[in-house]
């Protein structure tokens, strides 16, 4: 027997690219940045990955949680698993002995250790890592999510209802609120979970496009109350995030659905971007261009529960972020909401004659107030949108946590441990 091998023995951590539905929430996750993609996969890196679960329970699909016993000199490599279409098989244990794998210790494969450089990385000084304090559970008070009702494989059939540019029109920039209709299909969600929509057809090298994720931007009882249906906030993609021209596949025929189309939809996923639900508690949105679709959903639903008089008063502030005032969907509703109900405030970066501002600006001017709600309990703080706002945002809690003489390990790691802070950016 070759003990070199048998030393070699892992429970290498695959991801299912049939069923995963490209949300970037595991590599966002993953605290060693074992995960990372192209534009076909996500992957692992085996040589990174420790086992350590902790992208398990985020996923929205369960596609990661699939594990293969490899020799670890035969471990997929990250190329390999770019290219696939589907998961390889477990090696028989015929495949396994002939690699010098015997039956008991394959039994026993456990998944990879920390790799010697990841170890030495980590002994230098940590590096701020936002996607950290991002809660994996929801607030103690949210209701209960379903997830999955239909997953990849078996997508269902939604009614287009409504679509209209909630942005300013004659601008290069557009936003669509779409609404869907899902007929007496059930399809139950809350305000934070998000749906995919698979776009018809087949991309470059024939295969069926994979469904793309759009966050709900209606109350839990319908865009409509009382009707199964749901809204989304769609931007319609021109450029890529380089700013190179391109035609994004989803979200420009999302754009050009026309009403009594139909569409097919995944999900829904998510089960801790929650809001809670217990009257005193204080919600905090913070959110660039379409992140504002769940910050909708949650102050609309907000905003009902006080018409009927079922809500005691926690606070509602909102920190929205757009390069101009024309991009910024929703920019006319929210004008209308009352000062009392929400505390609103803008950030725009490339208006004429202006400094840039971002929301980690305002934030900081917002100092007093943010730390006030730091120290409450009750505080839950959401943060969505475009991915390189998340470190400012963070660093800025972190910032106005620490002037206020607040311990930010501790805050911060109360506000992860009790789902008070959620982190979800594309
Ligand atoms: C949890 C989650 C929630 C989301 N919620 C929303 C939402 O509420 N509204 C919304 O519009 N989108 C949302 N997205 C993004 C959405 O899923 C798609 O990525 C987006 O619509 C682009 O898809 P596409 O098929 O048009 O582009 P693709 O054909 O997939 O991509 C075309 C090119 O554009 C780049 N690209 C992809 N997305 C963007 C982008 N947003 N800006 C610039 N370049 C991009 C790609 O890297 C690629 O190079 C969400 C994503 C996640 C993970
Ligand atoms: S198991 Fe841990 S180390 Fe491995 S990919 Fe998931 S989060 Fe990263
Ligand atoms: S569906 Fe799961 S595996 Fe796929 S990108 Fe999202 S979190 Fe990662």
């Amino acid at each position: 027997m070759d003990m070199v091998v048998e030393a070699g023995i892992i429970k290498q951590h695959l991801i299912d690219p049939e069923i995963c539905i490209r949300c970037n929430t595991c590599e966002a996750t993953c605290p060693v940045n074992a995960i990372t993609h192209d534009d076909n996969n996500y992957v692992v890196r085996a040589d990174v990955c420790n086992g350590c679960m902790a992208c398990i329970s985020p996923c929205p699909t369960g596609s990661i949680d699939n594990w293969r016993t490899m020799p670890l000199v035969r471990a997929y490599t990250i190329e390999e698993q770019l290219t696939w279409e589907e998961l390889p098989a477990e090696l028989s244990p015929e495949e396994l002995e002939a690699a010098g794998v015997s039956g008991a210790s394959a039994e026993a494969a456990e998944a990879p250790a920390q790799t010697q450089a990841q170890a030495a990385a980590e002994a230098t000084e940590p590096v701020f890592n936002s996607a950290q304090y991002g809660a994996s559970v929801p607030p103690w008070s949210a209701a209960h999510a379903y997830t999955n009702l239909f997953p990849p494989k078996t997508p269902t059939t939604a009614t287009v209802v409504g679509n209209f540019n909630c942005t300013e029109a004659g601008f290069d920039s557009e936003t669509h609120h779409i609404v869907l209709d899902f007929g007496v299909v059930p399809f139950p969600v809350l305000e934070g979970q998000s749906i995919g929509i698979v776009p018809p057809g087949v991309d470059a090298i024939g295969k069926r496009h994979h469904a793309r994720q759009y966050s709900v931007a209606s109350p839990r009882n319908g865009e409509r109350p009382g009707y199964n249906n749901v809204s989304l906030t769609v931007k319609r993609v021109t450029e890529d995030h380089e700013g190179d021209p391109v035609r994004g596949v989803c979200s420009n025929y999302v754009c050009d659905l026309k009403v009594g189309d139909t569409v097919q939809v995944v999900g829904p996923f998510g089960s801790s971007f929650l809001m809670p639900n217990h009257p005193k508690s204080h919600i905090v949105m913070i959110c660039t261009g379409t992140g504002s679709a769940p910050m909708r959903a949650m102050t609309e639903w907000r905003r009902r529960l006080r018409k009927s008089g079922k809500f005691e008063g926690g606070k509602l502030m909102l920190f929205f972020g757009a390069r101009t005032q024309q991009e910024l969907p929703y920019f006319g509703p929210l004008q209308s909401l009352p000062k009392d109900f929400i505390d609103i405030n803008f950030a725009f970066s490339r208006t004429a004659g202006q400094p840039k501002r971002y929301v980690q600006d305002l934030m900081r001017e917002r100092a007093a107030d943010l730390a006030a709600l730091l120290k409450d309990g009750a505080s839950h703080f959401y943060v969505c949108g475009l991915k390189s706002m998340e470190e400012g945002v963070v660093l800025a809690l972190c910032d106005v946590a620490k002037e206020a003489g607040l311990d930010w390990d501790t805050v911060g790691a109360a506000l992860k441990r009790e789902g008070r802070l959620h982190l979800e950016t594309y």
